[in-house]
Order: C-alpha cells, then sequence, then structure tokens
C-alpha cells in the first residue's frame, strides 16, 4: 500500500514511521530536496503546484493526504480527479482562510471572540469599533505559529498594525481571556466513525506551541467533542483533525482548527494506545481505527532552535526524545520530548528535569 503525502517536514515524517509497521509506504512530494522525510519514502522534489510532480504521485500511490497547510487548494482538487484525496480539500479550504473558518465554525454554532473581516487601514478602525480593544489583527492566509498577527491595545497602535502585517487582506479577533488553552483531535474514517483523544491543554511561549499534556476526564471533554463532531460531519471529514480552543469563564471559543495530524497529538506516539500518526494513515486508508486511550501520564515539550544536551534528556526516566533532523535555527521546530510516568504523581517532576535541561541549554 502506498500513501501520497503532500509536504516532507516532521508530520510527514511521523506519518512515515507510523506507515511501517503496518505496511505501509510513503510517496512524498515536496520542493526541497532535502526535507526531513525524504530519506523514509519515495520523494519526488517539485513545487507543490508541478502537474508532472503531482500526476507522478497521483499514480504511485493509492491514496493522498497532506501534512503542510499551505497547499493552493486547486492542486488538492486537481488531485482529487486522479486519485482519492483524504482529508477533503474543502477542510484545507476552510482553514487556510482565518475569515472563512470563523465564519464555519458560527454557522456550525461553535462559539468564536468576536471577529470582523479587514481590508484596508479604515476598515480596521470600524472593525475596532465593532470588536473592541485589546485585540488581536490577524492575517487571513499564511499564518501560523503566532506569525502574521499583532496585538492592538490602544488606538495609538492601529496604524502601526496595519503597517506591521503588511496591508494585506486580514481579520480582527477580540483578545481571549482564557484560563487555558486546550485542543480536541479526532479522527473520522471514511465510514464516519469518529474518535476522539482526550482533551490537551496546551501551553504556547511567543505564539509558539511548548508544551501539551493529555487532561483524560476534563470537564471540557464533552463541549469539546460536540464541537468536533459538527465539524467534522459538515466537512465530511476523513482523517485526523485538531481544534484549538481557549477555555474561558463563559465556556470554549474555537480559535482554529488544522485539517491534519497536530503538534499537541504527538504525545499519542508513546501516550497513546495507537498514535494520531497511525490512526491518520488507518483513516485515510480504509483501515480500522485504532483505540484513542490514554495508556500513561504524559507531557510533551517541543525543542526549539537548539538541540539540548541529548544523552542528559535520554538520563529522564520516562523521555521519548524525537530529533526531525532538520538544521537548528532559532525559532524552528526541530524536535520534541515525550515524558511518560507511571502515575500522574511522579510526571511533574520528570516533566521539571526536561524542562530545567531545555532552559539551561
Ligand atoms: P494562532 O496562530 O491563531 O494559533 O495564535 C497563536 C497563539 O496566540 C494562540 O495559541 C494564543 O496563545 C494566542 N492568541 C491567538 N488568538 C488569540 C486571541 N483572540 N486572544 C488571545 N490570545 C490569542
Amino acid at each position: 500500500m502506498k500513501l501520497g503525502v503532500l509536504g516532507a517536514g516532521q508530520l510527514a515524517r511521523m506519518i512515515a514511521l507510523a506507515g511501517f509497521p503496518l505496511g505501509v509506504k510513503c510517496a512524498l512530494l515536496d520542493p526541497a530536496a532535502d526535507s526531513c522525510a525524504g530519506s523514509l519514502g519515495h520523494l519526488i522534489v517539485a513545487p507543490y503546484d508541478d502537474a508532472q510532480g503531482l500526476s507522478q504521485l497521483a499514480t504511485v500511490a493509492d491514496c493522498v493526504t497532506f501534512e503542510f497547510e499551505n497547499v493552493p487548494a486547486h492542486v488538492l482538487e486537481s488531485l482529487v480527479r486522479q486519485v482519492p484525496v483524504y482529508p477533503p480539500p474543502r477542510a484545507l479550504l476552510n482553514s487556510q482562510d482565518r475569515l472563512r473558518e470563523k465564519k464555519l465554525f458560527r454557522e456550525l454554532s461553535i462559539p468564536t471572540a468576536p471577529c470582523a473581516s479587514v481590508g484596508s487601514l479604515s476598515e480596521l478602525n470600524v472593525a475596532v469599533m465593532h470588536v473592541g480593544l485589546p485585540a488581536i489583527l490577524k492575517s487571513r492566509m499564511l499564518g501560523y505559529d503566532g506569525k502574521g498577527q499583532v496585538v492592538i491595545r490602544n488606538e495609538s497602535d492601529i496604524v502601526a498594525a496595519w503597517e506591521k502585517i503588511g496591508n494585506v487582506a486580514a481579520i480582527l479577533e477580540g483578545f481571549v481571556k482564557f484560563d487555558r488553552e486546550v485542543s480536541i483531535i479526532a479522527v473520522r474514517a471514511r465510514s464516519g466513525e469518529t474518535r476522539f483523544y482526550p482533551l490537551v491543554e496546551n501551553v504556547h511561549r511567543d505564539g509558539m506551541l511548548h508544551m501539551s499534556t493529555p487532561r483524560p476526564g476534563d470537564v471540557m471533554q464533552v463541549a469539546a467533542q460536540a464541537y468536533a463532531d459538527k465539524l467534522l460531519g459538515a466537512l465530511d471529514y476523513v482523517g485526523v483533525l485538531a481544534i484549538e480552543l481557549f477555555d474561558t469563564e463563559h465556556g470554549l471559543l474555537a480559535n482554529e482548527f488544522a485539517p491534519r495530524v497536530h503538534n499537541s497529538g504527538h504525545w499519542t506516539i508513546e501516550g497513546a494506545y495507537t498514535s494520531q500518526f497511525e490512526n491518520h494513515l488507518r483513516a485515510v486508508l480504509a483501515m480500522p481505527l485504532g483505540d484513542t486511550d490514554v495508556t500513561t501520564p504524559c507531557a510533551m515539550i517541543n525543542l526549539v532552535g537548539e538541540i539540548p544536551h541529548r544523552d542528559e534528556l535520554l538520563k529522564v526516566p520516562g523521555a521519548h526524545l524525537h530529533l526531525y533532523d532538520k538544521p537548528p535555527r532559532a525559532g524552528r521546530k526541530i524536535g520534541h520530548i515525550t515524558v511518560c510516568a507511571p502515575n500522574a504523581l511522579s510526571l511533574p517532576s520528570r516533566v521539571e528535569r526536561v524542562l530545567a535541561l531545555i532552559e539551561c541549554n
């Protein structure tokens, strides 16, 4: 069985690794010849919209999926005519544009922060009146990990914020006072069968995910699942999908969704009966879904910029290191560590040890 993957970064790498025990091999298309999943499958080096590269991928693959969210949506629509593509291109189309994404949440009665579309400085002034301050101005397209967004605290920040995001189509969102950030990761099969991982609590640093901890039995599980279920049904979704949410005193507010495996689900490799990567493969290739329950208390910490002292990390009991084979660079995710523990009481001290090693790096 061969799975085609658009993108050959770390998410594709972990999908490819999950495929080996199931007898699934990957063909990967990426513009970069040195992308980090390239050595784990048949790599086609081509731009995402290269007709020849795409038809090569469609020829060798039984099904095509994507790890990269900014693949032009028309590329997927043309691929669909040649080979099954999951998740459905419509899911990608909606997640690529923050305005469409918010509209979809609202159509489905999934609550979000107040927001308004902004196409010019004068529209930004009007949006500020509707949304109020503080607020966050975000570019509609191509934003990730806190990039392409700027906080507006006072009216005097408005002009600078508009210039900073570069005069592009944007949305203004009310600044949410949240108690915590959480995500729900779901997997839906071609048959419509859906399973959910336990709610994950996430801590961000400078807009980028720093640490994720699964919280089985969380009081917000049912509400988060209900929102994910609505979204999956509306998109007739197949594969893994994540929704990032703010947990506030008024309940959950959806921030964004990712139609793919998600960084806040990396802990599932060691911490769940079936990892998100394996379940994504199973779903898109029409295999039975695997159990999404947690096997052990755990937490995942991202490695950003530099590789810490490897052997010291490996000495921490229950620590599992995943390096992505990417050259270290400031602000770049180059790996993660999942720390497991036999019980919830022994987890925090192990996590502290790992954090101390990362900080002193
Ligand atoms: P995003 O790129 O939308 O995932 O945003 C990155 C991070 O910025 C989020 O995980 C939050 O920590 C923060 N953030 C984004 N939108 C808001 C908001 N409307 N209110 C408060 N914080 C936000």
